[in-house]
């Protein structure tokens, strides 16, 4: 997958691309990723990205000319044919999800841009924007966070970037239930045991356990998720004993 950041601060992201399985998945060449700072493409003569809103109020908005001219220049340097999948963070956006993420994982490319002060000029987000996307209710001070937020999620579902043990396929959300509790050794910690069956070798049990809890957990923190989880007749069955044992 081809990743193109448009962003005031491309420092920022140095750590996060850099390290762990995003800089493997890169190494892998199975992402191509690259920040590219909005500030060189701006034409005024000291290189400025910001301007007073019109019709007055606080803060200070992101001119279009920087943003668009750096648009352009990635779409000539991927050669899009088509509107390039544009995301602008924003607290306004849809909230993203594993949904979201997954969906996200299947484009052959991605541009993200990252605002900053009040954000983007509208005229950007009316002509290049495909997606608004937000990390949350609540508001952070530029995009650069909520991208690396993305683009790491998104980035762990492309094939081969997670290796087999570190599979995605358990985790939390994607099967639509939150995961179950994990140990590793030792068996006993200061007098605190991992459960028996755990350590029994019985795979079946184990798996029994697992769905109990992953069930159990979701049913206490996130009853929401329960409404559209696909459950089979042993999920019923399980649910059923977890009432019981309340
Ligand atoms: N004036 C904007 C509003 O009230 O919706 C908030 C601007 S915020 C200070 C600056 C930038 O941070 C935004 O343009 C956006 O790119 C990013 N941002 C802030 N919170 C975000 C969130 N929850 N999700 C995604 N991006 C966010």
């Amino acid at each position: 997958m081809i990743i193109r950041v448009m962003t005031l601060f491309p420092q920022m992201f140095d750590a996060t691309l850099g390290s762990s399985i995003l800089q493997r998945g890169r190494d892998k060449g199975l992402l191509d990723i690259a920040c590219i700072n909005i500030r060189d493409y701006s034409e005024s003569r000291h290189k400025k990205v910001d301007d007073y809103p019109y019709g007055g109020g606080a803060g200070m908005v992101m001119t279009p000319q920087p943003i668009f001219d750096c648009h352009a220049a990635i779409k000539d340097e991927l050669k899009c044919e088509t509107k390039p999948r544009t995301i602008y963070l924003s607290p306004k956006g849809q909230t993203f999800n594993q949904q979201l993420a997954t969906e996200l994982a299947n484009e052959k490319e991605l541009i993200f841009i990252c605002g900053h002060y009040e954000g983007v000029d509208q005229r950007v987000v009316d002509e290049l924007v495909t997606d608004e996307i937000s990390i949350g209710d609540y508001v952070l001070t530029g995009g650069e966070i909520p991208a690396m937020v993305i683009i790491d999620a998104v980035s762990r579902l492309i094939p081969g970037v997670l290796s087999q043990e570190e599979s995605y396929q358990e985790e939390s959300f994607y099967s639509g239930l939150l995961e179950y509790p994990h140990y590793t050794r030792p068996a006993e910690y200061k007098g605190l045991k991992v459960p028996d069956v755990l350590l029994s070798g019985n795979h079946k049990n184990i798996d029994g356990w697992r769905r109990k809890k992953s069930l159990k957990i979701t049913m206490e923190r996130r009853p929401d998720l329960m409404e559209t989880v696909e459950l089979s007749k042993t999920d019923i069955k399980l649910i059923a004993e977890i009432k019981n044992e309340i």
